[in-house]
């Protein structure tokens, strides 16, 4: 799997960082920065529901990542 945050989208709600803490982080600025953009396979279900969550849309997902995932 491979995770892009669209900071220009992003409201900084935090949703995500709550629900995927191991791959989403909030900049300085309240914005979502992806920090591991190719998540390992046992975070993608919580990545899929942090894009649920996320009020913006900003979040995206597709692969391939990382085999395997
Ligand atoms: S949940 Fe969406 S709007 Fe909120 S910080 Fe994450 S990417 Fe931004």
């Amino acid at each position: 799997m491979r995770v892009d945050a669209d900071r220009d989208v992003c409201i900084g709600a935090g949703n995500c960082v709550l629900t995927a803490p191991e791959v989403f982080d909030q900049a300085a600025d309240g914005l979502v920065d992806v920090i591991d953009p190719e998540p390992a396979p046992h975070l993608e279900q919580s990545v899929r529901d942090a894009v649920v969550r996320c009020p913006s849309g900003a979040i995206t997902v597709g692969g391939p990542g990382r085999p395997g995932s």
